[in-house]
């Protein structure tokens, strides 16, 4: 048995997993590490990037402008919402010229899915994408390069509305499965999703109160 406990109430679970995949379909984000992609490159197993996805929302300008630059530049605001972004962008233009050509040209843009809204600025500074683009690296090396450069990558679950290696109720790469979900749920993957601990809670078969 394994025992978990919640971060927000302290509250501790035990659950027996039955690989019944239902984590695999209603999962937190599964958030890719450069030892996963060295592995799965060290085994050849470059099939594995097609399952996955630049997490749109850590090349947001929200994750890419500090708050200083907000309070700084607030008053523009009223005339044109989207105003302190611009200018962030455009005073930062080299780099996120540099960012787009990485994203559009390393990338395959796979599509939308999934019903998710995103910010209200819009990727302008990403012709063609908004917050529902599956944008798919083209090979592990893009992945660890676009690791390096800040971008997240996540496993692609818009498209069949569970992880793209789930295969019935079973993981098709379970023997190369990303570290995140060989450890989850784990203390801190818990606490970087907000709502992990509730879903794992709502779908878990396996779960019940440690005590
Ligand atoms: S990689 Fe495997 S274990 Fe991880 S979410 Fe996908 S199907 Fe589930
Ligand atoms: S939902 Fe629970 S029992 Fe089912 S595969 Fe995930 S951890 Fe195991």
């Amino acid at each position: 048995m394994f025992v978990v406990q919640d971060p927000r109430t302290g509250v501790r679970y035990g659950y027996d997993c039955i690989r019944c995949g239902a984590c695999c379909r209603h999962a937190y984000e599964i958030v890719i590490r450069t030892s996963d992609v060295e592995r799965w490159m060290h085994r050849g197993r470059e099939d594995i990037a097609r399952g996955l996805q630049v997490d749109l929302k850590s090349v947001a300008p929200a994750a890419l402008i500090p708050l200083s630059w907000y309070s700084a530049h607030d008053a523009s605001r009223e005339a044109d919402p989207a105003g302190p972004e611009r200018a962030f962008v455009a005073s930062h233009q080299a780099a996120f010229d540099g960012l787009a050509s990485f994203l559009l040209e390393c990338h395959e843009n796979a599509g939308t899915g999934g019903t998710a809204t995103g910010p209200l600025v819009p990727f302008w500074f990403l012709p063609g994408v908004d917050f529902r683009t599956i944008l798919r690296p083209k090979n592990l090396g893009i992945v660890k390069r676009g690791i390096e450069l800040g971008i997240q990558y996540v496993m692609i679950m818009a498209i069949k509305d569970a992880c793209a290696f789930l295969e019935g109720d079973a993981c098709s790469i379970h023997e190369v499965k990303p570290a995140d979900c060989a450890e989850y749920p784990v203390k801190e993957q818990l606490e970087r999703e907000p709502r992990a601990m509730e879903k794992f809670l709502a779908v878990c078969k396996g779960i019940r109160e440690a005590g």
